[in-house]
């Protein structure tokens, strides 16, 4: 039976055509599984009993179970293992932030990126989500904040969990185009961002499709050597053609880029790399985002002293850079991407 979490109105219009049914409908079905929690065609009480049962031998509606949860301890984020019917799983978080619930969505079963400070990719790669996959865990947690009654939705949407999107390209943009509907969650491109490790053809791609989405982009060192030691897909696409896909992307969407810096104690917190980084970016439409490192306990890469966190941001201050230290979140529920995962996966 087919599977239409995921489908466009347009695309649903399409599956229902040997229905002969009017055009609305297909928007109403929409609505149905994307603003209002139906999991079967047996929650749709306006369409009729015979056409509920008709849909029901004809479709599914394909929803992730939740199979783990944990909460932090001030109660701001909540970390959800999300079980597909093939058995796959996938991690989504929730953050409630003082403006607003931002969720953060994986794109891929694991990952085959194979950086050395990440959770993700420590066991490669099972495979690309699809595009229902991706919505449905935003659409889960929507759900839940409906429930909770207080008028909450989700905000907005980080597109850094586990996987590589712009190596899962079709569906993720398949994604960010169903989000933006009003059918689903109506969010504005803007409140949107995708986190790249710098797949260098697609940021150009991205930049022509004229979907306006914050991009990130995973730096996490300056210079070239150091930066494929601790992300080897940097000797495929090397740092500058990175920087320079950013810039252009900036330009052509007029939207600052993050580059996200994960602070590694002694690897890339040093004088050196602060005063690399500053030359890199000086005169960039961008920011930095500083990340001091969640460790994972496979990698061995310590997070800096307060102070050598300090320092590193008053110099890219002092050098005017834009910049910012992510406040913690969630390191008390492993929400470093892929740990939740890893913990089920090595059983
Ligand atoms: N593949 C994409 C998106 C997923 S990773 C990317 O590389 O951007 C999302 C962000 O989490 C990236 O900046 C990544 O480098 C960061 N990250 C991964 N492991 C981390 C860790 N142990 N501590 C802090 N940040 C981490």
């Amino acid at each position: 039976m087919k599977d239409i979490f995921g489908l466009t109105v347009e695309e649903l219009q399409e599956a229902l055509q040997p229905f002969s049914l009017p055009k609305y409908r297909a928007r109403q079905i929409a609505e149905w599984m994307y603003q209002r929690g139906a999991t079967g065609f047996a929650d749709m009480t306006n369409l009729s009993k015979k056409l509920r049962e008709e849909l029901s031998g004809a479709f599914v509606i394909g929803r992730p179970k939740c199979k783990d949860r944990l909460d932090s301890s001030d109660g701001h984020t909540t970390k959800f293992l999300l079980e597909f019917t093939d058995g796959t799983a996938v991690e989504t978080v929730l953050m409630r932030q003082p403006y607003g619930n931002s969720i953060c969505v994986s794109t891929q079963a694991g990952c085959n990126m194979g950086c050395a400070f990440c959770a993700s990719t420590l066991h490669g790669m099972a495979r690309n989500l699809t595009t229902g996959e991706i919505l449905s865990q935003a659409i889960v947690i929507s759900d839940m904040l409906r429930a909770e009654g207080q008028g909450e939705s989700v905000d907005t949407v980080v597109i850094m969990g586990s996987g590589e999107p712009l190596m899962n390209y079709e569906n993720v943009l398949g994604f960010v185009r169903l989000l933006h509907e009003d059918y689903v969650l109506g969010l504005s491109y803007r409140s949107i961002t995708l986190s790249t490790s710098g797949i260098v053809p697609q940021m150009y791609k991205l930049a022509e499709e004229g979907i306006p989405i914050s991009l990130s982009v995973s730096l996490h060192a300056p210079e070239q050597e150091l930066r494929s030691t601790l992300m080897p897909i940097n000797r495929k696409y090397p740092l500058v053609d990175v920087v320079r896909a950013a810039r252009h992307y900036a330009e052509v969407t007029k939207r600052r880029v993050t580059y996200e810096y994960i602070l590694i104690d002694r690897v890339n917190d040093g004088e050196e790399q602060a005063r690399e980084l500053v030359s890199l970016l000086r005169g960039q439409l961008a920011s930095v985002n500083l990340i001091p490192i969640n460790p994972v306990a496979e990698r061995h890469l310590l997070r800096p002293s307060a102070a050598r966190i300090d320092w590193f941001e008053h110099y890219l201050t002092a050098h005017h850079i834009n910049v910012t230290v992510r406040r913690e979140m969630g390191t008390d529920i492993q929400a470093a991407c892929g740990q939740l995962r890893n913990k089920h996966l090595d059983g």
